[in-house]
């Protein structure tokens, strides 16, 4: 039997290493833009705490990450996922 290994992340904002599956994960795809918690291509985590999801350069800090300009829209739908995303029971 081979034990489960965490992978770990790096939360763009708070910069703490976290298991990937309490990360919300933004992948800039490569056929379809900017994905949320699915796609390949560069991707960014972030914490589900309010205070990295809520700053106001975490979309500064995003397009630094994927290397591509979030359009406003964008900003909404990942504010609206990742509230949701934290109100699921774990
Ligand atoms: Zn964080």
């Amino acid at each position: 039997m081979t034990q489960q290994i965490p992978v770990l992340r790096v939360c763009i904002s708070c910069r703490k290493t976290y298991d990937r599956k309490d990360l919300l994960k933004i992948t800039k795809d490569h056929k379809q833009g900017i994905m949320l918690q699915k796609g390949m291509g560069r991707s960014a985590y972030i914490c589900k705490s309010k205070k990295c999801y809520s700053d106001s350069k975490i979309k500064k800090k995003l397009q630094k990450a994927l290397k591509t300009f979030l359009e406003p829209e964008f900003v909404e739908i990942f504010e609206k996922e990742i509230t949701s995303y934290n109100n699921y029971p774990h």
